[in-house]
């Protein structure tokens, strides 16, 4: 039994488990691998070091959220008739999200402003959600502000307009 570290295009990053080397090389080729967050099927193989450079692109961030758990690491399994139970794992997530999401402001672009404010008391305190950079995000976490940082994934397209 092999296990390969896999991330997809927006680094999503799971495990997966696989008879061999070959194994999970034709199953990447067939594009039976896919990305339990996205659905991508364009996955790649990590090296097995745990931190890769990381992606300066827009992330989509929620703070003061209890959401500890939703981190970017999740188990993923292939080579059995999965796709039921992914599903549901997958809806189970976009749900929990979208809750998260819906109990929170959204203040687009000046996530980072706002977040300061609240922390720094010249806001009230609520949770907010917003786009800012994983610089911004990372500097935020510096100051003592719990932020919570995710890839933008198409799915939450809708509930972000
Ligand atoms: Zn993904």
């Amino acid at each position: 039994m092999k296990v390969y570290n896999l991330a997809c295009p927006l680094d999503h990053r799971f495990e997966g488990w696989f008879a061999s080397e070959e194994d999970c090389l034709s199953q990447q080729d067939k594009g039976m691998l896919a990305c339990p967050v996205c659905d991508s099927t364009d996955i790649s193989r990590m090296p097995s070091a745990p931190h890769i450079a990381k992606s300066s692109s827009t992330e989509l961030t929620v703070s003061k959220t209890d959401a500890g758990s939703l981190s970017g690491n999740v188990v993923a399994l292939t080579g059995l008739d999965h796709s039921h139970l992914e599903a549901q794992v997958q809806a189970a997530f976009l749900k929990g999200m979208r809750e998260l999401m819906g109990r929170s402001e959204d203040v687009g672009n000046s996530f980072a402003e706002e977040a300061r404010k609240i922390h720094y008391k010249e806001s009230p305190e609520r949770s907010i959600r917003g786009q800012t950079t994983l610089d911004e995000a990372e500097a935020l976490r510096e100051e003592g502000i719990d932020v919570l940082a995710m890839p933008l994934m198409p799915a939450f397209k809708n509930t972000l307009q």
